[in-house]
């Protein structure tokens, strides 16, 4: 089979000859048939994550189909499954007893600990995959398995009757995200890089209430604000943004550091908190709710050799929406 492998920090990921894994006790085996570009791909790329092995295959946001199964799986062969960044977890440490198996001491992450999707087949541990509708494509589905489910933890944690949200940063996680808020009634506040008219007309595009640039303050305060950007910098930016009582949350794996800001900003009971990862709990409210409403996922598709290319088109800010490489069609 044919992968791409990240060999040494920096990159480039290197396009490899593998063999075909067999699936161990408790795992699947799946074709690939999509696989989304996450912006943790980028901090794996940079060496901004701690403790990379390598080599190691990229990918998190798995689209697939079952070809076999390991021993103690019983899963019919061409059964759709997404993969998510949440490889395993212990099940036994003090987060996992207390349902933030996101937090768990000892969790597997695809893509990072675990070879992903950025390869014509995968292993995945069958009880952390979910199953994918046929109402989506491959490509369509492939982001809602990161951008999409972080997205919607980040949201959650947004606190409840919220009238008004601010994003900033508008990417895959933000474009999945709005839809879900707007849905719900909630009035959309895109805040995007100063001069990303681009982004700027895609948040328009997606119905947003407002939309400017991430140095402007809207003349309403917002309830709650999600930050995407890996940019330290927004942090007080968002805090200037939300009203008493209000909420920051932090929706990336890494951001720069946070410059110094006057207390009075957090003043007044505002919360300022991160999301790390997601609980399979999350993915199966998230994908109940994909299935009730439809979530336009715009993707721009590569085939599979051309993976630095989609990643230096996130990096450059090139891209509209998610980044998604589609495997060709191989024999099987
Ligand atoms: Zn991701
Ligand atoms: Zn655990």
């Amino acid at each position: 089979m044919k992968v791409m492998v990240l060999e040494k920090r920096g990159g480039p990921l290197q396009a490899r000859e593998r063999p075909i894994p067999v699936p161990g006790p408790g795992q699947v085996l799946l074709k690939v048939e999509a696989c989304a570009v996450c912006r943790t791909d980028l901090h794996l790329l940079d060496g901004e994550l701690p403790e990379i092995h390598y080599p190691i295959v990229p990918g998190h946001e798995i689209i697939g189909h079952v070809a076999s199964c390991g021993p103690g799986v019983m899963l019919e062969n061409g059964m759709r499954l997404g993969v998510p960044w949440l490889g395993y977890s212990c099940g036994e440490c003090w987060y996992c007893l207390h349902e933030q198996e996101n937090l768990c001491d000892r969790a597997r992450f695809t893509g990072y600990q675990i070879d992903g999707g950025f390869a014509e087949y995968t292993l995945a541990d069958h009880r952390f995959c979910f199953p994918i509708s046929s109402d989506y494509s491959a490509a369509e589905a492939a982001p809602l398995m990161c951008a999409g489910l972080i997205g919607y933890r980040s949201l959650s944690m947004c606190g409840n009757d919220l009238q008004r949200l601010g994003i900033y940063g508008f990417g895959a996680a933000a474009h999945i995200v709005a839809q879900v808020a707007l849905w719900q009634g909630i009035s959309l506040y895109a805040f995007t890089r100063p001069g990303d008219e681009r982004a700027q007309l895609f948040a328009h595009h997606l119905g947003a209430t407002w939309v400017g640039s991430s140095n402007q303050l809207p003349d309403v305060p917002l309830d709650a604000a999600i930050i995407f950007a890996p940019v330290g910098d927004l942090v007080p930016a968002a805090l200037r943004a939300v009203r008493k009582g209000g909420s920051v949350v932090c929706g990336g794996i890494h951001m720069s550091d946070i410059p110094s800001f006057p207390y009075a900003l957090l003043w007044g009971e505002r919360q300022l908190r991160s999301v790390a990862n997601l609980t399979r709990k999350d993915g199966e409210k998230f994908l109940e709710l994909a299935s009730n409403t439809t979530i336009h996922t715009q993707v721009e598709c590569y085939p599979l050799h051309a993976a630095n290319e989609a990643l230096t088109n996130l990096r450059e800010g090139k891209l509209t929406g998610a980044a998604v490489l589609v495997m060709a069609e191989v024999n099987s």
